[in-house]
């Protein structure tokens, strides 16, 4: 038996803390993470859960696979290639490489809401920090997240339990948790304060934050949170989903009241798939977007349409979805019009998408049978070890081999 550390790939916190003891190969135990990270990791042995190579339903060698996948991409007019939120960065990189000689569209699931602000956070038109440049922190604010759901040990690892202002006893604590969401989640239980909006509210709030205490006697939260922020030295502000969705998918709102305020505020997104800031950074420098980019017109022209626009459309004849499950939370909508046209899908397991594609081709898991680099939710680049090695293709490697086939 070895004892061997692993980086976790279930979410964009990439902890790099767990240890696995390998025997003949394979993973028997896992210290440290969470049980999101841990039932990833664990599914990777499961064979019944891991999807073999298909053609049509039947069982085929990844070569044949490839080989029809290429031809179909060669076929297509209009080829959309969608995921790559839990893949590599190299995988990333072949993926928008096979888009540009495809002459094809790609997307992610930031298009739906992190792009613009991971658009801002590249362009540096957004305070922000690394998540080793919290130590000096002294309020942590989770807006419209919940990440002892989402990134389970993310308080643990990288905010509030992990800055060195925090103590078990409260009269020795000199950093604060606050949670503003419609829901009092499991982050709000623990926060002190909490401020609960109303759905749709966070608009109102963020513009009555702004006005400051003297015009705030009607609104008792807002007038809380803005004495609050004047009350801490450095303040970093969380910004989920929640927010985002809140907004439109824009916080030129958000930015403008930290400037009103003029203090020490950064912002961090919760991103909340893996390795989105990972292909969001990479498609920028290819294209100079960080998504809905479509290759059709030369390079780097950005249409600007999303995924699912593009299917409604019926922009798309044929559609290569890796790393993603769409099927699993698609509007029937799109469903309708996707089953119309043929999918290929890479996944290391079997999903709702692999179930509906024309062609699967079973891929090895990244960070824990294949190595590669990612993104984390701060910016900072991240190597994922591969310490279970295994026979199956990597994405990138896949990507290429279509790469080749589409080029030859
Ligand atoms: S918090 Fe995220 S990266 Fe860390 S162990 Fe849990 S799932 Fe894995």
């Amino acid at each position: 038996m070895t004892k061997q550390k692993l980086t976790c790939p279930a979410c964009s916190c990439f902890c790099d803390d767990i240890e696995v003891d390998i025997i003949d190969g394979r993973i028997k135990s896992i210290d440290n993470a969470c049980l999101k990270g841990s039932s990833l990791i664990f599914q990777t042995e499961e064979k019944n859960e891991r999807t073999p190579c298909m053609v049509q339903g039947l069982d085929t060698e990844p070569e044949q696979a490839i080989d029809e996948a290429a031809k179909i991409l060669l076929n297509s007019k209009n080829p959309l290639l969608f995921g790559f939120d839990h893949s590599t960065n190299e995988a990333q990189l072949a993926g928008i490489k096979l888009a540009q000689e495809l002459g094809g569209k790609i997307d992610d699931f930031s298009s739906f809401g992190y792009g613009n602000i991971v658009n801002q956070l590249i362009n540096k038109t957004i305070p922000t920090c690394f998540i080793s440049e919290m130590d000096s922190v002294n309020l942590f604010v989770y807006w419209g997240a919940n990440p002892l759901h989402s990134h389970p040990r993310h308080l643990a690892n990288f905010s509030y339990y992990a800055n060195p202002g925090y103590s078990e006893m409260s009269t020795f604590r000199t950093v604060d948790l606050c949670t503003i969401d419609i829901r009092k989640n499991e982050t709000a239980l623990m926060s002190n304060p909490f401020y609960r909006l109303p759905p749709g509210g966070d608009a109102d709030f963020i513009s009555t934050v702004c006005k400051g205490l003297s015009n705030n006697a009607d609104n008792k939260k807002a007038k809380d949170f803005y004495t609050l922020l004047h009350a801490s030295s450095s303040t970093v502000i969380f910004v989920g989903t929640g927010l985002i969705s809140s907004m439109g998918k824009e916080i030129t709102p958000l930015l403008e009241m930290i400037d009103s305020l003029a203090l020490d505020i950064k912002i961090v997104p919760m991103i909340d798939q893996p390795n989105m800031r990972g292909f969001n950074q990479t498609l920028h420098e290819v294209t100079g977007s960080v998504n809905m980019v479509d290759f059709a017109g030369g390079p780097s022209e950005n249409g600007k349409i999303s995924f699912f626009q593009n299917i409604i459309d019926k922009k798309v004849d044929s559609i290569l979805i890796i790393g993603a499950d769409p099927f699993y939370k698609m509007p029937l909508q799109v469903l309708k019009h996707l089953k119309q046209i043929p999918i290929i899908t890479v996944d290391p397991f079997i999903t709702d998408t692999t179930k509906a594609s024309k062609i699967v081709i079973g891929s090895s898991v990244s960070g824990v049978e294949s190595e590669g680099k990612v993104i984390r939710m701060d910016g900072k680049e991240i190597h994922l070890p591969a310490p279970c090695p295994t026979d199956k293709l990597s994405d990138v490697q896949i990507l290429k081999l279509i790469l080749e086939k589409v080029k030859a």
